[in-house]
């Protein structure tokens, strides 16, 4: 049986490492010339995560490439006095098993604990997709497959071709997100720097493998802006009109803008759909069920469902009608959970006004200084808050070639 997958970041690799354990032949098709390995920003990975990501053997080599971030300066806009927040007791009072790590080396090490038995075609995109499986590409010639699977991320291109326009879609949930790399003039080791302000947010970070820093500003409007996705100084000048001024070292920030470095500009948009399978296509991860890029463990959601979806088609035999149908029903709920979570977490994380910035110093503090079993027996008692992600509970697919 034959498999066409979108997309090759997160949970591209990862449904084809678990497809091919399955049994199923698989094909990639990514759009990028190669796996991306320039820019990009960390991401979570919570327990259920965790746990998948063990069962493929990559956890060694996942810890060894974390930010190892550990500890936050913070400062208040307009308070001279920066508090000192414990990370890593941020950390375990969320996850009894959490990781950070930049998206691209979690890519990369997918993608190599697949790769062996996954056809990867680097530098293409599908162009058509007809009810039977017939599949056109921009370059490749056209092929049949059994079952197709969108893994191309929030702005996908099979949930473009199978489901019509984005609009629609997608919701803006009040918020926007910038990334900008940067040299680490700091000598960032192990430490974080976050500038809190009504409404805005900025961050800078680096990991003990990484050459140079990250900044990354999240800002709230009620309503969208004006900008074409292309045009980056619009964006760049978006992003000055809301950050210059807030304090000097931001202002240092956004003057690299005029830098070489990789820049990344978003809505905060959460997907709605209540289904995300259409005849034999369905979609996986943030293409199907993007929570928020950066407030809603949308990682872990990608890799979670990857690993279920593979496993229903697997428990399936293959027929893809009963398999997406299970699919839809595991993830269903989490996703639900997701969506909520994230819309709480963007309103936490950039808080509106001068008391909320205020509860979110405090919150940190307060973390900080209590004891880390105290905090974290605090926080279990709200599986629907915080500690979200880990309550997620995962079947356990036996593999079992397909016939
Ligand atoms: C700035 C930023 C910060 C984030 N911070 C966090 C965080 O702190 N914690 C967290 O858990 N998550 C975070 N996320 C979200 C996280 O990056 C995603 O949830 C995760 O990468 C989802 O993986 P994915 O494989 O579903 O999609 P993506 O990572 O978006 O990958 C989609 C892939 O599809 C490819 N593609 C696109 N179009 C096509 C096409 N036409 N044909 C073929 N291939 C195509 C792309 O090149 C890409 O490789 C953040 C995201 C952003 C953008």
């Amino acid at each position: 049986m034959r498999i066409l997958v979108s997309g090759a970041s997160i949970a591209g690799p990862v449904l084809a490492y678990w497809l091919t354990r399955h049994g199923f032949d698989v094909t990639v098709v990514e759009r990028a010339p190669a796996l991306r390995k320039t820019g990009g920003h960390a991401v979570d990975l919570f327990r259920p995560a965790m746990d998948i990501t063990e069962k493929m053997g990559v956890l060694p080599r996942v810890a060894a490439v974390a930010t190892g971030t550990t500890r936050m300066t913070l400062h208040r806009e307009g308070n001279p006095r920066p508090l000192r927040v414990d990370l890593a007791k941020v950390f375990q009072a969320t996850s009894d098993r959490h990781v950070e790590v930049m998206r691209d080396d979690l890519s990369e090490i997918y993608y190599e604990a697949g790769r062996d038995d996954v056809e990867y075609l680097f530098g293409d995109s599908i162009t058509a997709i007809s009810p039977d499986g017939e599949v056109t590409f921009e370059h490749a010639p056209a092929r049949r497959f059994d079952v197709v699977v969108g893994a191309d991320g929030l702005h996908s291109n099979v949930r473009r071709l199978v489901f019509g326009e984005e609009a629609g879609l997608t919701t803006f949930i009040g918020a926007y997100l910038a990334v900008l790399s940067l040299p680490d003039t700091l000598g960032l080791d192990g430490e974080a720097v976050t500038h809190l302000g009504p409404g805005r947010t900025a961050s800078l970070y680096s990991a003990g493998h990484l050459d140079d820093a990250r900044a990354v500003f999240l800002f709230r409007r009620d309503e969208p802006l004006e900008y074409h996705h292309r045009d980056v100084s619009r964006q760049q000048q978006l992003l000055r009109a809301a950050f210059s001024g807030m304090h000097p070292q931001v202002d240092g920030w956004l003057a690299e803008l005029d830098g070489p470095g990789p820049f990344y500009f978003d809505s905060i948009t959460q997907l709605r759909l209540d289904r995300w399978s259409r005849g034999r296509v369905t979609l996986v991860g943030d293409a199907g069920y993007c929570p928020g890029p950066a407030v809603g463990g949308s990682t872990s959601l990608a890799v979670l469902g990857a690993y279920v979806l593979a496993g229903e088609l697997a428990a399936a035999n293959g027929d893809h009608e009963r398999a997406f149908a299970a699919y839809e029903r595991e993830m269903g709920e989490l996703v639900r959970r997701s969506r909520a979570f994230a819309i709480g977490a963007a309103r936490s994380l950039i808080p509106a006004s001068r008391a909320g910035v205020w509860a979110l110093a405090r919150g940190g503090q307060l973390v900080s200084a209590l004891p880390a079993g105290l905090t974290r027996a605090i926080a279990k008692l709200n599986t629907g808050g915080v500690r979200m992600h880990d309550s997620m509970q995962v079947k356990d697919y036996a593999v079992k070639a397909v016939a």
